[in-house]
């Protein structure tokens, strides 16, 4: 039988040597106080494997083979509801059956109570066989998961000390019929108006005398949105000019876009129609509107974005993983026509660019576990621990320890997250076409899968934050990260640089070296914004000068810094994975090989990247600076 979990020696090298899954399988049982738990790895590791073997082997039997029919798929809307087609609705039928919708979720919601992990292992594989099948996966248990984490932060969740356990928690209605595969939730933030930018969002949330909240107005482009739960971000405070103020005026909202009365679908809101797309076809794509529909408020009026980056985080950790389930399929429809298709006495995979293209492809997959996987570690670690310090008793040392691992798994999780989205999401589209390529004629044929999966792979820039935008967010944060802690700042540097020199092992020299050029390229631009700041005190007494300093706008001031962020988070990518791997091929020699691939085709490029950042951009700065000028009076005169 295939088995996309077996027959895949990376992925299984994390679960049985990569990953340290001790703090994570202590924090899922609860410090192995869980009633029904596991009370060690081993067990629960047996458990985990049997659910990737079972998945694995469900997405290579009854996903991967239906490619077609589901590409041909297209949900559409007929009398206000949404059909979807048979084969979509036979493979939920068997997730069902299986279980899954409720594999993470607590065992005393109902739920498997496995880690997060184990369904971004299983996102990966579904992806391998259908990224839409995937996607649409991810809005049944992952949605279930954010409702339990949202009444967890707002503290409507309450505990049961001994044995620990959830006692009761506010979504529960939700939960419950999501983990049935009765329905499922969405993410409900893009509007006709606004998308990257959601200062700019209309649909408002208005509270009645009574205190009883409706949401107004419309969301497009909302994947799996014919379902019930709808977390809706929507405005509830005065509008404002400034964009980052305006992420304050957000709030988050639970919708039931429908309730069931007297076994009757009474719709509360109208699915206007879904999208006909370029790929990702057994996945609906809906617009929606809401009319005073009734709603609960998550968490407090203005916290809406902070309630969004929760789901975001997760939500783009797994999209890298679909990715990489993306790039497998592409590349390993590459490998296999490589290896038959014969030219010029001997098969292509033999001739030397096709050789490297292949090569290339395995790195970046490789690349994009290694940060797929740690990031998803961090992430999970860290929400888990908070739980922990919150919920469950232990000793002042102990809370100590989790403290301290919550705060680095924090910050490793941020700096990961925007790297993996955005390389994740690029890679997977340039792995499809280069698949392509390799097919020569025959991949631009229908017949062929790989077309499919080029398609299907476009969106990976796009949807859960564009590529840009993952760009913009790693180049702030490690700017302002410099300048608000310049003493780390310049001791990462200061290390990079005695270990590029001075490391005994010639790889770790140059892992370092990377790592130095990284922060070599932030001083850079660093350096520059501050020069241009002080250039502006020219203009302002020395009276002001103290609130000019102060005064950073990051549209203004960070206007070179915007232009290469692109190139910017390529070195940090190239850093990060680099040290990523190192660490791996302490853990297993074997593993050194990915890191010296990986060097070697990321140290020349990364060169490149910075020569472009210290080098050029000033011409369109200035020719973007004088097209603001000319606006300027022509706006006045209105
Ligand atoms: C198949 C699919 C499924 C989706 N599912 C969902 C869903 O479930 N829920 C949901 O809410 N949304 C969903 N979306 C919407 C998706 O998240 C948005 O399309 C995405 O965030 C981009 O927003 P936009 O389309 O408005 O593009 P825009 O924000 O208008 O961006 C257009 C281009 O400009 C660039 N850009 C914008 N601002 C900047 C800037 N400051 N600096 C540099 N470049 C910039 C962008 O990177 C992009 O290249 C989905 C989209 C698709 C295609």
């Amino acid at each position: 039988m295939a088995n996309f979990y077996d027959d895949n020696a990376d992925l299984r090298w994390y679960v049985e040597r990569g990953i340290d899954w001790e703090p994570i399988v202590r924090l899922t049982e609860y410090d192995y106080q869980a009633e029904d738990g596991f009370k060690n790895v081993p067990e629960a590791l047996e458990f985990y494997t049997d659910i990737l073997n079972l998945v694995g082997e469900y997405s290579a039997e009854a996903i991967a083979p239906r490619w077609k029919e589901l590409d041909e798929a297209h949900p559409h809307l007929v009398d206000g509801e949404v059909i979807e087609a048979d084969v979509t609705k036979e493979i939920f039928e068997g997730l069902k059956e299986m279980e899954l919708h409720g594999l993470c979720l607590p065992r005393e919601l109902g739920g498997m109570n496995a880690p997060l992990l184990l369904l971004q292992f299983n996102n990966e594989m579904v992806a391998r066989a259908d990224v839409s099948t995937c996607t649409h996966v991810g809005f049944h248990g992952g949605m279930a998961l954010a409702a339990l984490m949202y009444s967890v932060l707002e503290g409507t969740t309450t505990f049961t000390k001994n044995p620990p356990a959830i006692a009761e928690t506010r979504f529960r209605q939700c939960i419950e019929e999501i983990i049935s595969g009765e329905t499922w939730g969405s993410m409900d933030i893009t509007e006709p108006g606004a998308g990257s930018d959601m200062a700019a969002l209309t649909t408002r949330g208005t509270q009645d005398a009574d205190g009883n909240w409706t949401v107004t107005g419309q969301k497009i482009f909302i994947t799996s949105g014919h379902g019930k739960w709808h977390f809706v971000i929507a405005k509830t405070e005065p509008d404002t000019d400034d964009a980052f103020a305006g992420l304050k005026t957000l709030s988050m909202f639970l919708v039931p876009a429908y309730e069931i009365v007297d076994g009757e679908k009474k719709w509360l809101a109208t699915l206007d129609g879904t999208e006909v797309k370029l790929g990702h076809n057994a996945s609906a794509t809906v617009s929606i509107s809401f009319e005073d529909t009734p709603a609960e408020l998550i968490g407090n009026r203005g916290e809406g974005f902070k309630y969004m980056l929760l789901l975001m985080n997760n939500a783009r950790v797994g999209v890298g993983f679909e990715s990489l389930g993306s790039m497998e399929a592409s590349y390993r429809a590459a490998v296999a026509y490589a290896a038959e298709r014969p030219s010029m006495g001997k098969t292509i995979d033999k001739h030397e660019m096709i050789a490297d293209l292949l090569e290339e492809m395995a790195t970046d997959i490789q690349a994009t576990r290694a940060m797929s996987v740690r990031a998803a570690w961090c992430e999970e670690l860290a929400s888990k621990a908070r739980i922990a310090l919150d919920h469950l008793e232990m000793t002042d040392e102990a809370r100590a320890e989790m403290e301290r691992t919550k705060k680095r798994c924090e910050r490793e999780s941020r700096h990961l997250t925007p790297l993996l989205k955005w390389f994740g999401g690029e890679k997977a589209v340039e792995v499809a076409r280069r698949s392509i390529q390799i097919h020569g004629g025959s991949g631009y044929i229908k017949e062929y899968q790989v077309e499919k999966l080029l398609r299907d792979a476009m969106v990976f820039p796009i949807y859960e934050g564009t590529s840009q935008i993952q760009a913009l967010m790693a180049m702030k944060d490690n700017l302002l990260g410099a300048v608000k802690n310049p003493k780390r700042f310049v001791r990462t540097t200061a290390q990079a640089r005695w270990k590029s020199m001075s490391a005994k092992d010639p790889v770790e020299r140059r892992v370092a070296g990377l790592r130095l050029l990284s922060q070599q390229t932030m001083q850079f631009l660093l350096t520059r914004l501050t020069a241009t700041k002080v250039k502006e005190l020219r203009h302002h007494s020395p009276g002001e000068w103290g609130t000019v300093m102060q005064d950073w706008d990051p549209k203004r001031d960070f206007a070179l810094a915007m232009l290469h962020a692109e190139r910017l988070i390529t070195i940090l990518t190239a850093a990060a994975v680099a040290e990523l791997l190192w660490d791996q091929q302490e853990i297993d020699p074997a593993r050194r090989e990915i890191l010296l691939n990986w060097l070697e085709r990321q140290e020349p490029l990364c060169r490149y990247h910075h020569d472009s950042i210290t080098t050029t951009g000033l011409r369109l700065l200035e020719k973007l600076a004088g097209d603001e000028q000319a606006k300027a009076p022509a706006q006045a005169a209105k």
